[in-house]
């Protein structure tokens, strides 16, 4: 039976406009379509096969097995706030949206845990708890709009993750569909160390290549009983990024500890939340302590002696909750401020030992002038998870690759130092080659194999974390199984 208001010519767009029900909730017309063909990483496009927005887990199962069944590439898509390229359809794939899988599902203070939809707003969690006094810790900056669904595939981290860890930390239990179609329930729900392999942290940041989440069990927290935030402003990045690696090695956790360097500052203060930094520094420090109102003067006061020692020129500490508020925004929305200074960014994600900071900035620095490019550093100190964000002109011929050498070159920086490629934004399309800089080619086999284990004939989100096929990794494989079959 055909769907009022859907005319097509190609049956399965008539059949998966069926599954969903109504003319409203699938997008197949090429000028509507283009709204999807990339998500926060706008260097790729590709133009999916149809947009669907399922309402239920009965429909993404229905969806599923309808794609698996007739070899349609498919993939899942929260808010595409994405920065890596995850959700980016490569293969035209068809896309299935979980933004109207959008319920709290329900909230159990006394075991401080809530179950959502997937496509449920990060920050909407800690609002609908607020009045009870309780929240949702991994905050990362998109989390105004970014889902709890993408959260899982990414392994989302924020600033309060310091503390409090990433999303993988506060992930309980999992509804997931396989590319099958199968619904299958992962975790017990909370109890501690569950029999079996830990197959709640092998979906947790998997980036949507082994199943589509459709429901969450999440942890919930007891507000702190009271914060204190601090703005120590320095000279010299090398004192900025040193006082970091003080700070953790005095034993002092933060709940957050960021950073930002110069030219961050300058975007920031020219975007929509300036605080007023100072123009001429070099590197600020926005630091949060938080935990029983009693000890935390003494915690401030510890971090004010590292930074003294490191020649801090100026400490801010926050008038109030208002003050506050306007010091998270100015940082929180910083990467969107690069727009005021730069008509492009790209935006990168490394981590190194923090004992390295001084050494991977000045070598980013060293970068930027090679490549011509500015980059600014906007990120998470404390984790040692860097952000560069590479500052270009993409009308200007060959200056999007002159973007993504830099990138790449700040991520071997990374790798060189004992570091990784990804802190929270994932692989996705824009790092595949560089998981070669942590991975042999046997570990990245070894991880394709579990892959094929979920997505035997990896229709779901194909060509997404692993370097590209055809490549040694893929050769190497292809002999690798020969030899397995010859050795049966
Ligand atoms: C301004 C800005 C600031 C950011 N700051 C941070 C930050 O501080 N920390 C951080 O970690 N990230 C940050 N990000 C990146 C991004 O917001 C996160 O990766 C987020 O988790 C993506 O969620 P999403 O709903 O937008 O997912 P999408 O972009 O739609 O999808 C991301 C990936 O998840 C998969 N996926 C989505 N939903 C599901 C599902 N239900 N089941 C299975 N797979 C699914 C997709 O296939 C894709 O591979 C930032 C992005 C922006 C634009």
């Amino acid at each position: 039976m055909a769907v009022k208001g859907i005319k097509s010519n190609d049956r399965h767009i008539m059949n998966l406009a069926n599954i969903v029900g109504d003319a409203r909730s699938i997008v197949y017309h090429k000028e509507d379509l283009i709204a999807y063909d990339c998500d926060g990483f706008t260097l790729h496009k590709h133009l999916p096969k149809a947009v669907v927005f399922p309402k239920n887990t009965e429909e993404v199962a229905a969806l599923v097995k309808y794609c698996s069944d007739h070899q349609l590439p498919f993939l899942a898509r929260g808010a595409g706030t994405g920065l890596s390229g995850g959700a980016i359809p490569l293969n035209g794939e068809v896309i299935i949206s979980l933004v109207r899988m959008k319920k709290l599902l329900s909230v159990d203070f006394e075991n401080r845990r809530a179950v959502v939809q997937p496509g449920f707003v990060n920050l909407k969690l800690t609002n609908s708890i607020a009045d009870k006094g309780y929240y949702y810790a991994p905050d990362p900056s998109s989390q105004y709009c970014c889902t709890i669904g993408g959260n899982v595939a990414e392994n989302a981290g924020g600033a309060h993750c310091l503390k409090y860890g990433v999303t993988t930390n506060h992930i309980l239990g999992l509804e997931v569909v396989l590319p099958n179609g199968e619904i299958v329930e992962i975790g017990a729900n909370g109890i501690p160390d569950e029999p079996g392999y830990d197959l709640l942290g092998l979906l947790t940041g998997s980036e949507g290549t082994l199943g589509i989440v459709t429901k969450i069990t999440v942890r919930i927290l007891k507000n702190p009983e009271a914060k204190k935030t601090v703005l120590a402003y320095f000279d010299k990045v090398d004192d900025g990024s040193q006082a970091v690696s003080d700070i953790i090695s005095a034993g002092i956790v933060p709940a957050a500890l960021e950073m930002m360097d110069k030219t961050a500052i300058e975007g920031v203060e020219a975007a929509a939340f300036p605080v007023g930094h100072p123009k001429d520094i070099e590197a600020v420090l926005l630091i949060e302590v938080d935990g029983i109102a009693e000890g935390l003067d003494e915690q401030i006061n510890q971090i004010l002696e590292v930074c003294k020692k490191r020649n801090v020129r100026e400490v801010r500490a926050a008038k109030d909750e208002a003050e506050r508020g306007r010091w998270w925004a100015n940082r929180k929305t910083g990467f969107g401020a690069m727009g005021a200074i730069s008509p492009d960014y790209l935006v990168q994600d490394g981590v190194i030992p923090r004992s390295r900071l001084p050494e991977v900035l000045s070598r980013i620095n060293k970068i930027s002038e090679e490549s011509g490019l500015r980059i600014a550093n906007i990120f998470h100190a404390g984790d040692g998870n860097l952000h560069p964000l590479v500052l270009f002109d993409a009308r200007i011929p060959g200056e999007s690759e002159k973007a993504l050498e830099a990138g790449s070159a700040c991520l071997q920086a990374c790798a060189d130092v004992g570091g990784t490629i990804t802190g929270e934004h994932g692989v996705g399309i824009e790092k595949r080659e560089e998981m070669r800089f942590v991975f042999t080619d046997d570990e990245i086999i070894a991880q394709t194999n579990i892959r094929e284990v979920f997505n035997p004939h990896n229709l779901l989100n194909a060509g997404k974390l692993f370097p590209m096929p055809g490549r040694c990794v893929e050769i190497k494989r292809d002999l690798k199984e020969k030899e397995t079959v010859i050795s049966q």
